[in-house]
């Protein structure tokens, strides 16, 4: 691993926003946590159908505020009529946020209707055409093939028509398989596409809930992973030294490789994200 402090140009966490006082006391800790690691910015997702928007905008003015690192709502269309997302976006740039993430989101099973806008690319070109160049616009990729898509081609062809609908940058879905992304990336500038892919990174630090997530959004848990944490059971001290050290090797193999950074899904917890860039040797010369 490294012994000397490195830079990765892009550095980022995700929070969700939270909706109890203790959730709201748990993300102030969070976030003083990781200021400390100077990120380029804070993002905040969004519920789908607008569910959260609200309290998505308010955790970006809190976290902007407190912190003054640069803070960007996530915005999903699928669900949500078109006047209401002009108004969000007329919110957002009147808060003076410069950022956003643009996704199609997902609706939770059960519900009905789409909304105006299908897919994340019809969104980026309706911030494009509603906002200029206001908002600097990241989407999102899947290395290891989104569940829904036709195939990897097919998942492609759709990233890039984000790309060309006007995205500046791209994160990607969670991912163990390093070869998956660097395999992405390699057919992404095949394809054209030319901005950053950032690496989405999901700390491992709870079994049953990363294999939900897992299985919801389709990113692979390596079956030597699956083994070594069922063999943990309720250990959980063991399951997150197991988990820091996997996802300080992957960061470590990914920043080796030429990703241009990192992008945490922090589940509003730090203590994990701060091991992997204290091991990595993140974030103190920034
Ligand atoms: P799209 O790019 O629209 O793709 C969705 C699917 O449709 C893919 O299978 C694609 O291949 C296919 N597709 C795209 N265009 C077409 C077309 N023209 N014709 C046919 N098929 C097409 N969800 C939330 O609800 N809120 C969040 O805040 C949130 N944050 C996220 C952040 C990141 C970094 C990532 C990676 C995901 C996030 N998600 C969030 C989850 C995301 O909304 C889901 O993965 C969703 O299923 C797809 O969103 P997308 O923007 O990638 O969709």
């Amino acid at each position: 691993m490294q012994d000397t402090a490195r830079a990765a140009s892009h550095l980022s966490f995700e929070f969700f926003p939270p909706r109890t006082p203790a959730a709201v006391a748990r993300l102030e800790q969070t976030r003083g946590a990781l200021t400390a690691l100077g990120p380029e910015y804070f993002s905040v997702t969004f519920g789908a159908g607008g569910s959260t928007r609200d309290l998505t905008l308010e955790t970006v003015i809190a976290l902007r505020e407190a912190t003054g690192v640069d803070s960007a709502p996530h915005l999903s269309c699928i669900g949500f009529p078109l006047a209401e997302l002009r108004e969000v976006l007329a919110r957002y740039r009147d808060q003076g946020i410069r950022r956003l993430v643009a996704l199609r989101g997902d609706m939770p099973s059960g519900t009905t209707g789409f909304g105006e806008l299908r897919y994340a690319n019809e969104l980026v070109e309706f911030i494009r055409a509603e906002t200029g160049d206001h908002f600097h616009i990241s989407v999102a990729a899947y290395p290891e093939v989104h569940p829904q898509a036709a195939g990897a081609r097919a998942d492609l062809a759709h990233f890039k028509c984000k790309v060309e609908a006007g995205a500046d940058a791209a994160i990607t879905q969670y991912f163990y398989n390093v070869d998956a992304y660097f395999r992405f990336v390699d057919a992404a500038r095949d394809a054209g596409i030319d901005i950053d892919i950032i690496p989405g990174i999901m700390p491992v630090t709870n079994f049953t809930n990363l294999k939900r997530f897992s299985d919801m959004c389709g990113a692979e848990i390596p079956r030597w992973m699956m083994k070594r944490l069922q063999d943990f059971g309720d250990d959980r001290a063991s399951i997150q030294a197991f988990g820091i050290d996997i996802t300080t090797a992957l960061c470590d193999r990914l920043l080796a490789g030429g990703a241009p950074g990192l992008h945490f899904y922090t589940m509003n917890q730090h203590e994990a994200a701060v091991a992997v860039c204290a091991a990595l040797g993140l974030g103190r010369s920034r």
